[in-house]
């Protein structure tokens, strides 16, 4: 084959890892966060600069900077110190890394990735490091080490499959979060993560919809609906006292292909007389504060107790995001709980009590319909979705960061007919990251975001020549905005949907005209066969 993103240079370049700088080859990294974005989200700073520059206008001090930002770091973080300790360098690690098989960049190893920020560490903060420098593992921190850091800190999703692997447990999607964090701190930072987050600050979501356009998106959307199944929803947006709070990604409000989605709860919510509010204020499941620092994703992620306070509601339930569910699982009640003004969720429906969620009042929408499903509580018609041969995408936060293995597989194997599952080494705890999570999913990041998914499309390639599959279910606002473009180049013809798309599909409502098309608009399976019967 003669594509040149599979001539992957596998041998290591020559000479000394610490001595080979990064080439900012266009495709392979991200664009700067403008002034105005850093500027308005109060960091440090602001200036006109590129990753291509020679000069990155750092400030006079940026050294001291860094270096009092690790200190400080390190006194707050055991993990972090952890992890720079413990490494035994056994190398388990090393061929883990998406970003490493498909570009074969030895820095991409998970383990010297940590490396970068670890050689440092020994320098300044070991006797051993001190006293005998290289010799020790350590180096300086110079310019240099700066663009390294952001080159491969900004090749690194997040995604912690490493660290399933990892014989001590180092998570290196942590070090590199917190290399990002110390970054930040000298203004060296990404348009693709500040600019959510700042339009987050100015209205409530990462994609700037405003109150009236979020109602007009979620009146059209019941317009949509109701030419589909003949039955018109009522969407409540802010209703103080409703039961329970909805808090979606933003990008179910009108991107392609999570629009779908949004149809799917929507005919969920009604079908079931769910008593929910949608919220123009918390308005955002997602957090690009996670990508940036832990401050950041702090001040973002304060809104969802808020307005659950404010509108009285018992418990939240979150939509289908990756990311979101991260944050909410591991840093939510800690950074804004305890919430203690909320219930222990209970499903008005079946009655189940998500123990689960018994710190953070939140509900996944995947665990909520799969109990509906369970508890004998929907209709279903698989039929609905014969045109489709489904395989199931493990998005990363879901599955390593909370667990949530088997009720998306249940929920599609209630609602479509032909479920196939990629080869077991990719699913799971060990799924493939689809390349372009945690803020990377840019155009001018194209060739890494490709190489990145090369894995994950690899494993999608599979199933399609094994069984046919022409789409990929998922449960993550970026899998669905970035897949369909990895798909589309390395293995078209297979299309992306979540998960509540295909429940939608398949949902038989109480009063439904009989329906002729899918939630796309597309005709649907049992309908065409009825044409041509
Ligand atoms: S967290 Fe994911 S992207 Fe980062 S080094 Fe580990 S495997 Fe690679
Ligand atoms: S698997 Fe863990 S201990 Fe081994 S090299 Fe990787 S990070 Fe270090």
């Amino acid at each position: 084959m003669s594509n040149p993103l599979i001539q992957i240079e596998l041998p290591p370049p020559a000479g000394d890892w610490d001595k080979t700088k990064p080439e900012f080859r266009k495709g392979t990294w991200c664009y700067s966060a403008t002034a105005q974005n850093v500027d308005y989200l109060g960091m440090p700073n602001p200036r006109q600069w590129q990753p291509s520059d020679a000069d990155w206008k750092l400030p006079e001090n940026w050294k001291e900077i860094l270096l009092q930002g690790m200190k400080e770091r390190l006194d707050k973080f055991r993990s972090f110190r952890l992890f720079m300790d413990i490494c035994v360098r056994c190398g388990a690690c090393a061929d883990k890394c998406h970003f490493y098989l498909g570009s074969g960049d030895p820095k991409n190893m998970p383990v010297l990735r940590a490396e970068l920020l670890r050689s440092v560490y020994r320098r300044y903060f070991t006797l051993s490091g001190r006293i005998f420098g290289s010799l020790a593992g350590a180096r300086e921190l110079t310019e240099d080490v700066v663009k390294e850091w952001f080159y491969y800190f900004y090749q690194c999703t997040e995604c912690r499959r490493c660290s399933v692997f990892c014989p001590y447990g180092i998570d290196t999607a942590e070090i590199t979060m917190i290399g990002r964090e110390l970054l930040n701190l000298i203004g060296v930072n990404i348009n693709w993560v500040l600019d959510p987050a700042a339009n987050c600050y100015r209205v409530g979501n990462h994609l700037g919809i405003q109150p009236h356009s979020l109602k007009d998106n979620l009146e059209f959307a019941a317009d949509e609906l109701e030419e589909i199944t003949g039955i018109r929803v009522d969407i409540p947006i802010g209703k103080k006292g409703a039961e329970v709070l909805f808090v979606a990604p933003s990008a179910d409000y009108f991107a392609t292909p999570h629009y779908y989605t949004l149809l799917g709860y929507l005919a969920l919510f009604h079908e079931i007389g769910l008593d929910y509010t949608f919220s123009a204020y918390a308005s955002e499941g997602g957090n690009f504060g996670l990508f940036s620092s832990h401050d950041l994703m702090k001040r973002l992620n304060a809104k969802m107790y808020e307005e659950a306070k404010r509108l009285g509601v018992k418990w939240i339930l979150g939509g289908e995001c990756g990311h979101m569910w991260r944050v909410i699982h591991q840093y939510m009640n800690t950074m804004n709980g305890p919430a203690d003004f909320l219930e222990v969720p209970v499903s008005p429906i079946t009655g189940t009590r998500f123990e689960n969620a018994r710190s953070t009042k939140v509900v996944h929408i995947a665990e909520f319909t799969a109990d509906l499903i369970h508890a004998g509580k929907l209709k279903l018609d698989p039929s609905r979705n014969d045109s489709l041969k489904v395989t199931y995408h493990d998005s990363c936060n879901p599955s390593r960061a909370m667990g949530l293995l088997e009720e998306p597989r249940y929920i599609l194997r209630n609602a479509c007919n032909h479920f196939y599952e990629m080869p077991e080494n990719t699913i799971r705890e060990q799924t493939f990251c689809c390349g372009s999570g945690s803020g990377l999913g840019t155009d001018e990041n194209m060739e890494m975001r490709l190489r990145g998914g090369f894995p994950r499309a690899t494993a999608v390639r599979h199933v399609k020549e094994t069984h046919g599959v022409n789409l990929l279910a998922c449960i993550c606002a970026i899998d669905k905005a970035t897949l369909p473009t990895l798909l589309d180049y390395w293995v078209p013809g297979v299309e992306v949907a979540g998960v509540h798309e295909l429940l939608g599909n398949a949902l038989v409502m109480k009063g439904e005209k009989p329906r002729t098309t899918d939630l796309r608009g597309g005709p649907l399976a049992s309908a065409e066969e009825a044409i041509h019967a």
